[in-house]
C-alpha cells in the first residue's frame, strides 16, 4: 500500500507531499506536534493527546487550527488510507505561511500535516534486557512543557546518546536533577520502593504515557511521588525506566555505564509495564 500524507486539506502521495518554503514551521520551528499510537487500528489515549495539542497551540497563540471533530476525522482517514493497524500517526500544526519576519504574521492561517506509519511494538529484546542511558546537560529553553517542533537540542542529545552506545540521553538541569529524556520521560524506583518521576513543570513535556501511567499507578495504590531526582539518586535507584508513546515503558538498566541495581529490568518496572499495556489495549 503506497503511503499517503495529509497536507493542508489535501491527501497526497507521501513522496510528493510538501509544504511551502515560507512555512513558519520550516523557517522558525513555529509550530506544535503530537505523536499518537495506533493499536488495532485505533488511537491510544486520543483525548489526552488532543488536550495537550490545544494547550500547546494556546501557549504559542496559534489560532484557527481545525477543531477536534474534523481533526479526528483527518487522523482516522490518514490511518485508513495508509492501512495502519499498529503504528503511529504524526500530526503537526504550524503558524502558517508568510514572508519571513519574526513577529506573528497578520494574514497567515495554520498549516496542518498528518502522516501515519505502521511500526512494530517495542523490540522484545530491549524490553527483556533493558536499555542504557547516558546523562547530558539540558541545554533546552524554559518552556519544555510546550510540544513544539523546535527539537534541535533533543536531536543533538539523542545523537550523543547513540554515539555513546545508549538508547537515550537523560538531560540534567542546573541543580543536578534529571529533567527527562530527549524524547521520553524519566522514572526511578527508590531503594524504599517509591516510584518517582519529576512533576510536570515547565522543564519537561508532560508525556501522555506519563499521564496514563500515573493514573494506573494511582489506581494500583502504589507508593508514588512526583518529585525531581538527581543523577546520584538515579544511579542509586533500585529500578529505572522511561516512557513514551513509541517506547511505551522501557526498563533502564544502566546509567552512564553504571548498572542500575543488578543490571536487570526491575520487577516493579515489569509489573507496571504489563498494567500500562492493559490500559493501552483498553483505551484502543
Ligand atoms: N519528553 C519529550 C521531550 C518528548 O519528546 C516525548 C515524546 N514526544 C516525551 C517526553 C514522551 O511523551 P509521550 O508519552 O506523550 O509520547
Amino acid at each position: 500500500m503506497s503511503r499517503i500524507a495529509y497536507v493542508d486539506g489535501v491527501y497526497r502521495p507521501h513522496g510528493a507531499a510538501a509544504v511551502h518554503i515560507e512555512d513558519r514551521g520550516y523557517q522558525f520551528a513555529d509550530g506544535v506536534y503530537e505523536v499518537v499510537a495506533v493499536r488495532g487500528g485505533r488511537l491510544v489515549d486520543e483525548g489526552l493527546h488532543l488536550v495537550r495539542l490545544r494547550r500547546s497551540l494556546g501557549e504559542l497563540r496559534i489560532e484557527g487550527a481545525l477543531d477536534d471533530a474534523p481533526l479526528k476525522l483527518v487522523l482516522r482517514e490518514v490511518i485508513r488510507r495508509n492501512g495502519v493497524v499498529n503504528g503511529i500517526v504524526y500530526l503537526q500544526i504550524t503558524r502558517g505561511i508568510a514572508p519571513r519576519d519574526h513577529g506573528f504574521p497578520k494574514a497567515a492561517r495554520p498549516v496542518m500535516v498528518v502522516t501515519a506509519r505502521q511500526s512494530r511494538p517495542a523490540n522484545p529484546k530491549l524490553v527483556e534486557d533493558g536499555v542504557p542511558v547516558v546523562t547530558i546537560p539540558d541545554i533546552r529553553w524554559q518552556r519544555c512543557d510546550i510540544k513544539t517542533i523546535s527539537l534541535v537540542a533533543n536531536v543533538l542529545g539523542k545523537q550523543q546518546a547513540r554515539e555513546a552506545g545508549a538508547y537515550e540521553a537523560w538531560m540534567v538541569d542546573g541543580e543536578g536533577r534529571i529533567t527527562e529524556g530527549t524524547s521520553t520521560n524519566a522514572w526511578i524506583v527508590t531503594a524504599d520502593n517509591q516510584i518517582m518521576t519529576r512533576a510536570a513543570d515547565a522543564a519537561i513535556l508532560d508525556g501522555v504515557t506519563r499521564q496514563a501511567l500515573i493514573a494506573v499507578i494511582r489506581r494500583g495504590g502504589y507508593n508514588f511521588a512526583e518529585r525531581p531526582f538527581t543523577v546520584a539518586e538515579a544511579k542509586a535507584a533500585r529500578e529505572a525506566f522511561l516512557t513514551s508513546t513509541t517506547a511505551d515503558l522501557m526498563p533502564v538498566t544502566s546509567i552512564d555505564g553504571q548498572p542500575v541495581a543488578n543490571g536487570a529490568p526491575g520487577l516493579l518496572t515489569q509489573k507496571l509495564r504489563a498494567e500500562y499495556l492493559a490500559h493501552v489495549a483498553e483505551s484502543a
